[in-house]
C-alpha cells in the first residue's frame, strides 16, 4: 500500500475543538449559547443511534442539545407545527429532521418547512439554489466534511479534475457544487454512465457516494490520485457483521496517492459539520462574524 490514509477521525477531533472554542468565545463575550433542535419521529435503530451520538458531541462542544422524539404515527401537521414553534425559538439556531421520516410524511414539505438560516443540514430547496449560484448558504454535512478534508490535504483544488460518483441530493449533487466552487472541473457519474472505470481514471479526485459495497477497485483508480470513500455498508464476512465503504479499499489505496478508510474518514466529519454549521448559523442569525474554516 502506497497510499496516504487521511484520518477523519483525527481530523474531525480538530474541527470540533476550533467548534467549542467559538462557543466558548460566544458564550463568553456575547453571552450566548448556540442551540440544536434534533427532531426524530419513529424508532428507527439506526437513526436512534445517530441521534444519541449528535445530542453527545453537540453538549461536549459546549452547545445546548434539545432533542424532540415522537412517535412514528405523528400526523404531518403536529410535526410542521413542532418546526414552526422551533422556527421561532430564539434559542435555537439549528433544526436538523432525522432522515428518513415514516413513508406518511412528505420529506420535501417537512424539510422545506424548516427556516433556511436553521437549516443545519443544508437541505432546504433555498440552500440548494444558493449553493448552486455559489452564494452563502448552510452546506450538507457530509460533502462539506469532505472538502474540507481535500482542502487539508491539497491545499488548492483549483484546475483538478473531480470525479464524483452518485447524484443524491444529500451527497453527490452538492459535492460536486463544492468542487465546481473551488475551480475543479467536475464529472457527475451515475448508474448510467458508459464505461465507468475510464471515467474514474480520469479523476484528480475520485469520491465514491455510491451505497454498494466496494464496488470502487483499484483499477477505477489514477495512479496518485485521492479518494474519498463516503459509502457506509454493513456487509457479512468471516462470519461478522463489518463497515465497509463504497471503494475497496485495498486495491484503492494500492493506486491512490491519499483515500479515507471506513470506518474512520467521511463518517467522523459529518457530525462535526453539523456542529460546525450550528456554530455558523448562530453567529449569521446574531450578526457576528462568521469563524473561519468552518464552512464552504
Ligand atoms: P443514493 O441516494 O442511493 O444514491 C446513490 C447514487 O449512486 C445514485 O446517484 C446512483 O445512480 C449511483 N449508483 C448506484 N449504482 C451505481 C453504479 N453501479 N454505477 C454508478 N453509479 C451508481 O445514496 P446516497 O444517499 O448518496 O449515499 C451514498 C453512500 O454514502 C451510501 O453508502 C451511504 O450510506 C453513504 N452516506 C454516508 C454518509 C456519511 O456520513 N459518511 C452520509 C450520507 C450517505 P442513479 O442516480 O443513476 O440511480
Amino acid at each position: 500500500m502506497s497510499a496516504v490514509i487521511i484520518d477523519g477521525k483525527v481530523f474531525a477531533a480538530k474541527v470540533r475543538g476550533q467548534v467549542a472554542a467559538h462557543v466558548a468565545r460566544l458564550v463568553e463575550e456575547h453571552g450566548i449559547t448556540p442551540g440544536l433542535a434534533v427532531v426524530l419521529v419513529g424508532s428507527d435503530p439506526a437513526s436512534e443511534v445517530y441521534v444519541k451520538s449528535k445530542g453527545k458531541m453537540t453538549v461536549e462542544v459546549g452547545m445546548t442539545s434539545i432533542e424532540h422524539k415522537l412517535p412514528a404515527d405523528t400526523a404531518e401537521v403536529d410535526l410542521l407545527a413542532l418546526i414552526a414553534k422551533l422556527n421561532a425559538d430564539p434559542k435555537i439556531h439549528g433544526i436538523l429532521v432525522q432522515l428518513p421520516l415514516p413513508a406518511h410524511l412528505n420529506s420535501e414539505l417537512v424539510i422545506n418547512s424548516i427556516d433556511p438560516a436553521k437549516d443545519v443540514d443544508g437541505f432546504h430547496i433555498s440552500n440548494v439554489g444558493l449553493l448552486g449560484t455559489g452564494q452563502k448558504s448552510m452546506v450538507p454535512c457530509t460533502p462539506l466534511g469532505c472538502l474540507m478534508m481535500l482542502r487539508d490535504h491539497h491545499g488548492s483544488l483549483s484546475g483538478l479534475n473531480a470525479v464524483v460518483v452518485g447524484r443524491s441530493n444529500i451527497v453527490g449533487k452538492p459535492m460536486a457544487q463544492l468542487l465546481l466552487g473551488d475551480s475543479c472541473t467536475v464529472t457527475i457519474a451515475h448508474s448510467r454512465t458508459k464505461d465507468l472505470a475510464a471515467v474514474c481514471r480520469g479523476a484528480d479526485i475520485l469520491v465514491a457516494a455510491v451505497g454498494r459495497p466496494e464496488m470502487i477497485t483499484g483499477d477505477y483508480v489514477k495512479p496518485g490520485a485521492t479518494v474519498i470513500d463516503v459509502g457506509i455498508n454493513r456487509i457479512e464476512r468471516g462470519g461478522k457483521t463489518v463497515l465497509v465503504g463504497d471503494a475497496e479499499f485495498e486495491s484503492c489505496a494500492a493506486v491512490a496517492g491519499a483515500i479515507t478508510p471506513v470506518p474512520g474518514g467521511v463518517g467522523p466529519m459529518t457530525i462535526a459539520c453539523l456542529l460546525a454549521n450550528t456554530v455558523t448559523a448562530c453567529c449569521r442569525a446574531n450578526g457576528l462574524a462568521e469563524p473561519e474554516g468552518l464552512t464552504a
